[in-house]
This record gives C-alpha cells, sequence and structure tokens, in this order.
C-alpha cells in the first residue's frame, strides 16, 4: 500500500469498513471503526464540514505564505495560527498534511505584498472540498469494483494534490486554478473512465444519468424522494447497531442497492412492530421471499422484486458482520436493532440451499427476555407458591410446557429471583440465547449422551447453589441432577402438557418416583396465548351453553371478544395488526405447589388423578381456568386459549 493511502486509512476510519457496492470481493467482514474514529464514522455531515474547515484554515495559511514571501515571517505566521484555532479538533485530511513542505517552499514571486482575497480564497476550498469528496468516493469504489487499489488510489490521490499545488502556488491565480482543475479533472477522469468498463450502465459515472441523478438528489425533487430517497429514508424507523452498540449505517451507491436496503429496513419494521420473533428471507431467481414468525405462526412479510432482490442478502450479512461473498456456506452472526426506542438482538444465520440463499434472522426482544417473575402473568398466589418452592433448599422445581411456550423465559425469570451476587448460580442450555447477568451459563449438548452428563457432573461438584438445565431430555443428566438436589436447589425444564405429565416425564427420567418424593417442591406448566388486536377485535354475546358450562351466568358475562370474522374484500388492512388479528402473547400457568401430603402420594405410587384432585382442592387453577380468566378480560378469544391448551 503507497504511504499516503496509508495516511488517509489511518486517519479516516471509516475506509476500514467494508465495502458499499454490489460487486465487493474484499474486505469481506465488516470490522468497526476503532473507538477514536466512531463520531468521525457516524456523522458525515460533521466529517466533511470539519475536513472543509480544516482544507480551508491550511489553503488560508499556505497562499498566506506564499504570496507573502519569506521575508515578514511573522506576519505570515499570524493569520496561519488564527485559521488553525478555527478549525481546532480533528487533524486536517493528511492528503494536505503530508505534502505541505512539499509545495510550501518553492521558488514562488519575490513579491512581498499580502495579495489574498477572500474570493481566492473561497475558489480554492471549494475545489479542495472536491478533491477531498472525489478521492474519499475513489477509496470506497476501487474496493467495490474490485480493481486495482494502491494504483487507482495513487492516481486520483496524486492528481488531486499536484492540482490543489497547482491552484496555490502558480503566481498568477487565475493561470494556476485552471491547471489544477485540470491536473485533477484528468485523473479523476482516467478513473471514471476505467471504473465505467467494470460495471453495467446503471453504475457509470460522469454520464447524463448519473448527472441528472445529481441534479435531482441536490434539489431534492419530491418524486425523487419518494422513488429513490436516502437509504434510510424512511425516517430512521430502524437503527441497526453492532453489539456495541454503536449504529452501522445500511451503505449503498447504486440504485437497487439503496432499494434493497430500503426494503430491509420496511420489512424490520413491520416484523418488530407486529411481534415477530423470526424473520425469514429466501433468495430465489424470480424474487426475494419475505416471511414473519408472528406469535409462533407464518406470516407473508411482502416479497422483493429483482434486481433490488439480489441485494437483500449480503446487506443483511453486512449488518451482522459476516461475508457477503459467502453464499453457500453457512454462517452465524448478531447485531442489534433499535425500532420505538426499544432495542431488539438480531441473530443472523445464512446459508445457501437448492432452492436459494436463505439468511433467518431470529429477533430477541431484550426487554422482554429480562421479565421478572411479576411480569410473566403469573397470578399472586401463583407467584407465592413458585417462590416458596424455589427458595426450598435442597429442593426440585419442575417448570413444563410445550415446545415454544416461553419456558426458557420462565426459566431466567426463576433465577433473576435469587440474589445472584451472593449465590453461585448455574444454568445449562442447550444453547444461549439471553443471559442472565451474573449466572454462569454452560452450554450441553444432550445428544453428546454420558459425556454431556459427565460435564454436568463437573460443574454441579463445584458446590453451586442453584441449578437449572433447560429442556432436560437425557435420563444419565436427570440422575445427575436428582444427586444434586439432595443438597442444593435444582430447576428443570423439560417438555409436557400439563403438571401431572411433567410429574410423570420427569419420573421416568430418573427412573423412580424417589427423589421427587423427597424433594420435589412445586410444578409449573406453561402455554403461550395470543392476544386479540384491540383495534379489530369483534365483541360478541356468548353461547348460554359455554357460560353454562364455564360455571357463569349470562348476568355476570355480557360480551365476549373474538377475531374479525366478518372480512372485508378490498378494505384497508388493520393499521394495528395488518390483519394479524393478534398482537402479542403472553402466558397462562397452571401451577402446582407440592407439599408434604402430596409428596407422599407421589412416592407410593398413587393415581395421578388423585394427585390432581388434592391439588384443585387445594385451590390449584389448571390451564383452561387461566385463560378462560383471559377470555373474560377481553383480551383474549375462547378458540385461542383452546389452541394453545391443545398444543403438546
Ligand atoms: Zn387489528
Amino acid at each position: 500500500m503507497n504511504p499516503i493511502a496509508l495516511c488517509i486509512r489511518v486517519a479516516c476510519p471509516r475506509f476500514l469498513r467494508g465495502p458499499v457496492m454490489p460487486r465487493s470481493h474484499s474486505m469481506p467482514t465488516q470490522r468497526r471503526p476503532a473507538a477514536a474514529g466512531r463520531l468521525w464514522a457516524c456523522h458525515p455531515a460533521l466529517r466533511n464540514g470539519l475536513a472543509l474547515l480544516a482544507t480551508a484554515a491550511l489553503v488560508l495559511a499556505l497562499a498566506t505564505a506564499a504570496h507573502a514571501g519569506p521575508a515578514p515571517e511573522k506576519d505570515a505566521k499570524a493569520p496561519a495560527e488564527k485559521a488553525k484555532a478555527a478549525a481546532p479538533a480533528p487533524a486536517p485530511p493528511p492528503q494536505f498534511v503530508s505534502e505541505p513542505e512539499g509545495f510550501a517552499r518553492p521558488h514562488i514571486s519575490s513579491s512581498t505584498e499580502l495579495n489574498v482575497s477572500i474570493i481566492k480564497v473561497v475558489l480554492c476550498v471549494l475545489f479542495a472540498g472536491v478533491v477531498f469528496h472525489v478521492t474519499h468516493w475513489t477509496f470506497l469504489d476501487v474496493r467495490a469494483v474490485n480493481t486495482k487499489e494502491v494504483l487507482w488510489e495513487s492516481v486520483v490521490l496524486g492528481s488531486g494534490v499536484a492540482g490543489l499545488a497547482a491552484a496555490i502556488l502558480v503566481p498568477m491565480f487565475y493561470v494556476g486554478l485552471p491547471l489544477g482543475i485540470l491536473l485533477f479533472g484528468g485523473g479523476a477522469v482516467a478513473y471514471a473512465m476505467h471504473r465505467n468498463g467494470l460495471v453495467d450502465p446503471p453504475f457509470h459515472v460522469l454520464t447524463a444519468e448519473h448527472f441528472g441523478r445529481i441534479k435531482r438528489r441536490l434539489f431534492r425533487q419530491r418524486e425523487d424522494v419518494e422513488s429513490e430517497g436516502p437509504v434510510l429514508g424512511t425516517g430512521h424507523d430502524v437503527i441497526f447497531m453492532g453489539l456495541d452498540d454503536i449504529p452501522i449505517r445500511l451503505e449503498g451507491t447504486a440504485k437497487h442497492e439503496r432499494e434493497a436496503n430500503r426494503e430491509i429496513e420496511r420489512f424490520f419494521y413491520q416484523a418488530i412492530t407486529r411481534g415477530a420473533t423470526m424473520i425469514g428471507y429466501l433468495a430465489r431467481p424470480q424474487k426475494g421471499e419475505v416471511r414473519f414468525r408472528v406469535a409462533g405462526e407464518i406470516a407473508p412479510g411482502g416479497d422483493i422484486d429483482p434486481p433490488a432482490s439480489e441485494f437483500v442478502a449480503a446487506s443483511l450479512k453486512r449488518l451482522a458482520g459476516l461475508d457477503p461473498s459467502e453464499v453457500r456456506k453457512p454462517q452465524e452472526g448478531r447485531c442489534r436493532a433499535v425500532v420505538e426506542a426499544k432495542t431488539y438482538e438480531l441473530r443472523v444465520k445464512a446459508a445457501g440451499t437448492v432452492k436459494g440463499e436463505q439468511v433467518a434472522i431470529r429477533i430477541i426482544d431484550l426487554a422482554a427476555s429480562q421479565m421478572r417473575l411479576d411480569q410473566l402473568g403469573l397470578g399472586e398466589t401463583q407467584i407465592v407458591g413458585l417462590q416458596e418452592g424455589l427458595a426450598a433448599k435442597p429442593g426440585l422445581v419442575i417448570l413444563s410446557g410445550p415446545k415454544d411456550s416461553g419456558l426458557t423465559t420462565t426459566l431466567h425469570a426463576c433465577l433473576r429471583n435469587y440474589d445472584r451476587y451472593s449465590n453461585n448460580i448455574i444454568a445449562f442450555e442447550p444453547h444461549i440465547d439471553v443471559e442472565v447477568e451474573n449466572v454462569n451459563h454452560v452450554v450441553v449438548s444432550q445428544e453428546d449422551g454420558p459425556i454431556a452428563a459427565a460435564e454436568v457432573q463437573k460443574h454441579t461438584r463445584l458446590e453451586p447453589d442453584v441449578v437449572s438445565f433447560d429442556a432436560l431430555s437425557l435420563s444419565e443428566i436427570a440422575q445427575v441432577l436428582a444427586e444434586a438436589a439432595q443438597e442444593h436447589t435444582v430447576l428443570v425444564g423439560l417438555r409436557a402438557a400439563d403438571t401431572m405429565q411433567a410429574i410423570v416425564r420427569m419420573s421416568e427420567l430418573l427412573g423412580s418416583t424417589e427423589p421427587l418424593a423427597a424433594r420435589l417442591q412445586v410444578v409449573l406448566n406453561q402455554r403461550l396465548v395470543r392476544l386479540l388486536c384491540p383495534q379489530c377485535k369483534e365483541a360478541y354475546r356468548p353461547n348460554p351453553e359455554f357460560l353454562r358450562k364455564s360455571n357463569l351466568t349470562s348476568h355476570q358475562v355480557d360480551v365476549l371478544y373474538r377475531p374479525p370474522t366478518k372480512t372485508d374484500e378490498g378494505a384497508a388492512p388493520c393499521p394495528q395488526c395488518h390483519d394479524d388479528r393478534f398482537i402479542g402473547r403472553t402466558a397462562i400457568f397452571e401451577l402446582m405447589p407440592i407439599d408434604q401430603t402430596a409428596r407422599d402420594m407421589i412416592g407410593s405410587g398413587d393415581n395421578l388423578n388423585e394427585l390432581r384432585t388434592y391439588g384443585r382442592k387445594a385451590g390449584m387453577l389448571n390451564l383452561q381456568e387461566e385463560g378462560l380468566r383471559l377470555v373474560l378480560a377481553g383480551r383474549t378469544s375462547i378458540d385461542e386459549v383452546l389452541r394453545a391448551i391443545k398444543a403438546t
């Protein structure tokens, strides 16, 4: 790399970032700017302004020095210092500082009169601004079009420096400036012609169409702002950030790339405001398919037509710091998004499939994943019962539910219930999505069988106060956990349809009911229920038969709610739920505190129905009853509760 280019890169970390055009092959991973360069990298207007100011100061200083000649040194210095004071913060762009001795010293006219007019300084500054802008663009463009970096950077930068030198140092200013423009223009046009030969016509520069684009951008014609607009044209609806919370800009110079970036912003905003937990993007040759997973169901997310669709996958990968040129091998990365002042973590997985490149993005609501016990939707007595169970040491707590029932969130809320500074807590999980502060998270793959069990045992022997194990399915590990429950508090998450089935499942894994009879404190089962959209939910009079079955009278319940049944062909979609009919989810719980009598019943192998009857007498509400509570409150529909309860 040539030394001038190196200087520029050191001073301007923006150049360290990934390429911006579609044909990028070099610099695959997106690197974060260095700490000192963050402000620099984030605010182009600020950066360009400061650079221009610094250039102005320098030009003024040089022009003064040049025209004042060597004689009155003090006079020559004064305005230079004054000018420098005006632009204190950043060093001026190095292409101008690294050279000054080279052209400030030479044989200038010996005229001693100070001959610096404002017009000349302004013209010089404007020229310097253009040189800076074009050089900056060239540095990005050489990578984007994948051509000889060092050669073309040197050509453009060199002609820029020569042009500026000519404009400032040639004694007759109105000869020097045109000469300078010619020198710089020559280098820049040579590069433009070279790179136009490498890219398709829509990406050509210095063409009539290109000048038209510049004109439209400068004068901001209305229709154009709508169709082309800036990349974050929808008013920063979504702000993407790295894991260090530094904003990542979706950059793009080509029209279709910017269009792709706007589409990305659109579908992220829609997905997040609709409460989606997943975005799937499949780059098919004929179109890009966008799918959301909203409350466990797949919903269309608006397909993207080519040619914009061809840029979407690469932009998504760049966001997560992945290699955009790798289209086959699986890659995984993370980043964040802020929407309406809430932060979401995005887990991005990209891989090639036979149908096309696929990118899956899991959306994790960081606020929701930090929930405490009282925020989950548990009733007051349920919270007390659960807290008592969690406080027992030694003790065993079973949390259960079908797949995608929010069990991990509940498990983490339970861990947050402990004082995590004075307790040593270890959480075993199949994968770590969200970390609980001051909890030691360990990934365990139960497919490894006895090896995984040995790994768990190694940790449980280190005297933890609380051990949790999410999604238990391996008998060997269940044995280790039962052993740990003799001294510590053990929380187990497993798949089961209700509390009784959870007890059965755990006894099967243990091969005996004995550990449960000795240590079991509380059993919980849960479901996630979708909540009706408050905007379009439909009130109706409930069927008297249903009320009778639910032990309710028609006096108690006037109306219930359900999703809209009338579909108006051609009507605009509901502004709040986009016709998803539901917004957000909450959990319903069945919680059975286990006392000594219940433990004895489990130990003696009694019929589980008797245990259930015992629990009911003790006041345990089952899932149906908890769901009905939500239905009567108008927050969900009967069908939705039934659907959730049927899930296994
Ligand atoms: Zn709605």
